[in-house]
């Protein structure tokens, strides 16, 4: 209970300052895509080596925007804007973006209860949350290996069954790896803001901390199961949601999110 606080009251500090900061990187950031933008099509054909340049560049910048949309996510300066969620249509929707997430030599399964509730929460930030547990799961699965993302029902009689969860009807989201697991000292930390066991560039820290605030926000829960040398299971709780969706949902993130 005591780590949970000091989490939340990091989460408070934390969110405020890098809230403020993202905002106005972003606006600069802005202006640098744009000018590079300019000079890339003012380039001539046969100039390689400055059109390799501008790329980087342009890249770099990227991997800084994805960087700040995370930070911003995190700062809660991006509202949640709950609605009925089809989780079956979703994830089969974002099987291209997960693949290409994980890269071509890992094995992706998409496992979806046939009677499958629907859940209430904001789309895009389940969209957001699930493909963090991917760039995880793939970074897990250094040897290779197999990724899952299945869902299921949970009553309320399952749900007394899980710590930390009010007892209710949740829609169950899993994102498995067959990869390295995490000892308990790691376990302990994960949610952490800014908690990275991964080299600078791989890791921000921010994965495991956005997941459970989005989850938290949405009145559900994050567990964790993981046993080192066999993998990992993240499991998102979502309330149940007693109305249909309006809308059908389209997947909007762009692969190079594998880059975060
Ligand atoms: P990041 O991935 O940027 O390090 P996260 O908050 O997503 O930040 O994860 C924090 C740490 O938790 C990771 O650095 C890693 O040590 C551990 N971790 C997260 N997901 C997994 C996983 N699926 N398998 C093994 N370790 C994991």
């Amino acid at each position: 209970a005591e780590a949970l606080l000091r989490q939340a009251q990091k989460m408070e500090a934390l969110g405020q300052l890098t809230g403020g900061v993202a905002h106005d990187f972003n606006n600069l950031l802005q202006v640098i895509v744009g000018n590079l933008e300019l000079l890339d099509r003012q380039l001539p054909e046969d100039a390689p080596r400055w059109r390799r340049s501008v790329s980087n560049a342009m890249e770099g910048a990227n991997r800084a925007a994805i960087l700040t949309q995370r930070l911003l996510a995190f700062s809660r300066l991006q509202p949640l804007n709950p609605k009925p969620i089809d989780v079956a249509q979703l994830s089969h929707g974002m099987f291209d973006i997960l693949s290409r997430t994980l890269g071509q030599h890992l094995e992706l399964a998409i496992r979806i209860d046939p009677d499958l509730w629907f859940a209430e929460a904001d789309p895009h930030q389940l969209e957001n949350a699930i493909v963090n547990l991917a760039v995880n799961a793939g970074h897990a699965l250094v040897q290779g290996g197999t990724a899952i993302v299945s869902a299921h029902n949970v009553d309320a009689a399952a749900s007394h069954a899980v710590v930390g969860l009010e007892p209710a009807q949740y829609v169950a989201i899993c994102v498995s790896d067959t990869g390295t697991g995490m000892s308990p000292d790691i376990l302990d930390r994960v949610f952490e803001p800014f908690f990275t066991t991964k080299d600078v560039g791989q890791g921000t820290g921010l994965g495991l901390s956005q997941v459970f605030g989005f989850a938290k926000q949405s009145r559900g829960h994050v567990k964790i199961d993981s046993i080192v040398g066999e993998g990992t299971t993240v499991t998102i709780y979502l309330p149940r949601s007693m109305d249909a969706p309006i809308e059908a949902f389209v997947a909007t993130l762009k692969p190079t999110m594998k880059a975060a």
